[in-house]
């Protein structure tokens, strides 16, 4: 059986986790205080998922790049495919905070959003 060790990030506390996994199937969680700590811990066992904020390229803007931020957390395992993806987005201003720039990047389910007016 294996062990992967953690820290809760669900909250402050930071609770040190331990992950038991019999190939990728969670068989323990422990170290946790609360229900959201045991989710966090299997999750980032099996698949972990974090926010991506970065830049994409912007045409007609006071500034050639515009920031944008992933409306969910998206797979740690696609980050590459969504920033090569986003290495060739070219976009044209004007733009408003909170538009789409892309729906459903790399088939998550996930939209990427303009951080700002440009
Ligand atoms: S296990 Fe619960 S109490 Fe502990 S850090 Fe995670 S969310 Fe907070």
């Amino acid at each position: 059986m294996e062990e992967k060790n953690f820290i809760c990030t669900a909250c402050p506390m930071g609770c040190k986790l331990i992950v038991r996994l019999d190939g990728n199937e969670v068989v323990q969680v422990l170290g946790h205080r609360c229900r959201r700590g045991e989710n966090y811990g299997a999750q980032e066992a099996t698949t972990p998922k974090r926010m991506l904020a970065t830049t994409v390229r912007a045409r007609g803007g006071l500034h050639p790049l515009l920031p944008v931020y992933t409306s969910a957390e998206v797979p740690k395992a696609k980050m590459q495919e969504i920033l090569a993806i986003l290495r060739d987005v070219d976009i044209t201003c004007p733009v408003k905070m909170g538009d789409v720039i892309l729906k459903d990047i790399a088939d998550t389910g996930v939209d990427i959003l303009a951080s700002r007016d440009l």
